[in-house]
């Protein structure tokens, strides 16, 4: 439909204009993992809802992600507590070490955890959370292939309306955008460009049976050296180890998920680290390598008729394993905030969800941030104090703020 807008069926004799007690269309912008969550939650609540993504074919990078009990709840409510035990490791504790080999902190997950969060620590493949949410998904509300250009909000309070590279335009009457850290929804609020931090990953997988015993404990592993730091975890039901590598960059060029990295420098950097860290290295026959990014936390992310989730909301470094949980939170809220919403409500549930959000996601947004100098300390007194901290609070209690957090549940809007 080239040119024309198309979107939600008005009723017979309705000029285009919809009623403030009608239900609205919710358009997502974005098919991963928040703009996935979320549609699985407005379906859940049985509230009409279409998703755009600019992909023709949905493929999520080889790599693994940590599902933090705060968003481990939410995911078994929506009933995907089978997907995760076929799919997913348990964790059974955090560890972490020196570059060296010297043990730093360790923190007890496993039946612990799950006592006293009400739900495990769990690792998985992206991927296999990806098709997970998928299943959520009405697939003929799903729309691939489609690239948005721009979303424009009428004054009037009439809509909004998007266009697509393809030129196709269509109407919407509520606009989330879930289009990740380079937005293209964010830019119709914020005029802001991604803030380079200095570092670069390099990610991938590696087959646990390629590397000695011990690789098969399920354990989130940490190494932190000076300049850098090293992590891994088992996904895949714990056949392949995930691993991420924070190294100093220089450029922020070439920061695509997919671009490929060389192993050689990966060996470089990591070849002379303690034990399973140079087994990891030496095992690496392929991975990806890109800059890593965040952007300043905003004061408001929401209009009558557009808002943000997930990394397009806070995009946030990942030293606190914490941007795809947050938005699982996000969409959780959104979803509770949204779901029997008529028309005319709309900018007070809008309201209602940033201001429920932006609190919290800015102060991971910053703790993330923090956690970059402090892991890669060079070795000397600060890195001593920093250890003595780390030992201090490794105790699992020190996570409740993180981990007790609750979505969704009772969210309810602030009277007029
Ligand atoms: C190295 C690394 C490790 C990480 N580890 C963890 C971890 O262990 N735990 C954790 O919680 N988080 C982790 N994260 C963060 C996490 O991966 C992201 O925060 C999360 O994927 C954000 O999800 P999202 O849905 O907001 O955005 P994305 O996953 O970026 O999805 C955005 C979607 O929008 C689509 N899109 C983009 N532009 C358009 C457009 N114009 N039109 C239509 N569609 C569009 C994209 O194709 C994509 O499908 C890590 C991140 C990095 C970089």
């Amino acid at each position: 439909m080239v040119g024309k807008e198309s979107g939600r069926q008005r009723r017979p004799g309705d000029p285009g204009r919809p009623a403030a007690t009608e239900r609205p269309e919710i358009a997502v912008v974005g098919a991963g993992i928040g703009g996935l969550t979320l549609a699985g939650a407005l379906a859940s609540h049985g509230a009409p809802y279409v998703v755009h993504e600019q992909t023709r074919e949905l493929a999520e990078v080889g790599a693994g992600v940590q599902l933090s009990p705060n968003a481990v709840r939410p995911l078994l409510r929506l009933g995907l507590g089978p997907a995760l035990e076929e799919h997913a490791v348990r964790v059974e504790a955090m560890e972490v070490r020196g570059w060296n080999g010297r043990p730093i902190a360790r923190t007890p997950l496993g039946a612990a955890c799950e006592r006293m969060f009400g739900a495990p620590y769990l690792t998985i493949h992206r991927a296999h959370l990806h098709e997970a949410l998928l299943s959520l998904v009405d697939r003929d509300r799903l729309g691939l292939g489609r690239r948005l250009s721009s979303a424009y909000e009428h004054p009037d309070g009439s809509g909004v309306r998007l266009t697509f590279d393809d030129g196709t335009v269509r109407a919407a009457d509520v606009v989330v955008g879930a289009d990740g850290i380079h937005s293209t929804v964010r830019e119709t609020l914020r005029r802001d460009e991604p803030v380079h931090s200095g570092l670069g990953i390099y990610r991938g997988l590696v087959p646990v049976d390629a590397l000695p015993d011990g690789a098969h404990a399920r354990l989130v592993r940490l190494w932190l050296g000076p300049g850098g730091h090293f992590v891994c975890y088992p996904v895949a039901s714990g056949a392949y180890l995930s691993y991420a590598a924070t190294v100093p960059c220089a450029s922020s060029a070439g920061e695509s998920w997919s671009r490929p990295g060389d192993p050689e420098a990966l060996r470089a950097v990591f070849g002379t680290w303690t034990g399973l860290v140079a087994d990891i290295v030496t095992a690496v026959d392929a991975t990806h390598r890109w800059a890593l990014h965040d952007r300043p936390a905003l004061r408001t992310w929401s209009t009558d008729r557009i808002t943000l989730l997930g990394d397009a909301a806070h995009p946030m470094l990942p030293f606190l394993a914490q941007g795809a949980n947050q938005a699982i939170e996000d969409a959780m809220d959104l979803a509770a905030c949204l779901a029997d919403a008529p028309l005319g409500e709309i900018p007070r549930r809008l309201a209602r969800y940033q201001s429920l959000r932006i609190p919290r996601t800015a102060e991971i947004q910053r703790g993330s941030r923090g956690n970059a100098a402090l892991l890669h300390l060079p070795d000397g007194a600060a890195q001593r104090r920093r250890d003595a901290r780390m030992a201090v609070h490794a105790a699992l209690r020190d996570r409740t703020a993180l981990y007790a957090h609750e979505t969704g549940r009772s969210v309810v809007p602030v009277p007029a």
